[in-house]
């Protein structure tokens, strides 16, 4: 397989850089803000996260967790679901 494909250089979303669940997560979002969407109802799945179950969440104010802003399963390591609501 050879590396260097033409095709392959059209953009960020082409590479994995570690950062593909923020970039899923920024696609979800997009699509939810466009369709009309408010926020969502985060799902918790992992345990770090537990305390946020349930709760309702703006796209746009975030909770924080540890200080620092962040959305359900945007991160790699968070097995958490957004529930979208319309
Ligand atoms: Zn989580």
């Amino acid at each position: 397989m050879q590396r260097g494909d033409p095709f392959a250089s059209r953009g960020a979303e082409e590479r994995d850089d570690g950062r593909g669940a923020e970039k899923r997560f920024e696609v979800k979002k997009r699509y939810a803000v466009e369709a009309g969407s408010m926020g969502y109802i985060w799902r918790s799945g992992c345990p770090r996260h537990k305390s946020l179950e349930g709760r309702f969440v703006p796209w746009n104010n975030p909770p924080l967790v540890d200080g620092v802003p962040v959305h359900a399963g945007e991160r790699a390591d968070c097995t958490c679901r957004t529930e979208i609501v319309h």
